[in-house]
């Protein structure tokens, strides 16, 4: 018998990347797609608010549900935006705003205090309650001026660790698999994928 999957996002590059890793680790999975009611997410980090999506999807389809949650934390702001990072110049979700009022805020931070990393969080909640959450992280600092227009929200000014030194670019310059093969989701899914090697959809 298949088992199905639901994925708890509407965003169609997240349907990809989650569709593409669920495929490769359980060829047996069938990916369906979350269209039931959105929750309110008001948890105030990654784990509560991945987990708010993951059992709004598996109480509504009766199926082991994935869900995720992102964004960027600066040490020098005590680990925000956090949670918080798709509203952090309010509401509106406007990505260039947000990476503005970021390197704003960091003005007078200079290297080597300017560290950061992306948070990828993915919760995974089974029809029996058994609750999985895991993490990537990626590592790296803030530019000072934003470069690159590859990627989306902050990928413009995060510089990625483990570059060489006078050639490092910030993630909106690399490539798109670069960034999939090094990105805090690419980790949080090697995490992501002994959970789903033992599901049995029970
Ligand atoms: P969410 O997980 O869709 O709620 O995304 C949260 C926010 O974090 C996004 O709107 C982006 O601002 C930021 N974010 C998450 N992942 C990335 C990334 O890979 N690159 C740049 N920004 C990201």
């Amino acid at each position: 018998m298949s088992t199905r999957i639901v994925l708890a996002t509407h965003n169609p590059h997240k349907v990809e990347e989650f569709g593409a890793i669920v495929a490769r680790v359980r060829p047996d999975l069938e990916v369906v797609g979350y269209d039931g009611p959105e929750p309110v997410e008001d948890g105030v980090t990654f784990a509560e608010n991945a987990l708010i999506k993951a059992r709004a999807a598996a109480a509504h389809t009766g199926l082991p549900a994935l869900a995720d949650d992102s964004g960027i934390c600066v040490d020098a702001l005590g680990g925000a935006p956090g949670a918080f990072s798709a509203y952090w110049a309010g509401h509106r979700k406007d990505d260039r705003a947000n990476l503005e009022l970021l390197l704003d805020q960091l003005s007078d931070i200079a290297d080597p205090r300017r560290t950061a990393h992306f948070t990828s969080t993915i919760a995974l909640v089974e029809p029996g309650g058994a609750e999985h959450v895991v993490e990537g992280i990626w590592p790296g600092r803030l530019a000072i001026a934003p470069a690159g227009a590859g990627g989306f929200g902050y990928d413009p000014i995060f510089i990625p660790d483990g570059q060489d030194a006078g050639a490092e670019r910030t993630a909106g310059e690399f490539s798109t698999a670069e960034k999939n093969a090094a990105s805090h989701r690419a980790r949080a899914f090697v995490a992501l994928a002994p959970l789903l090697a033992a599901l049995t959809g029970d």
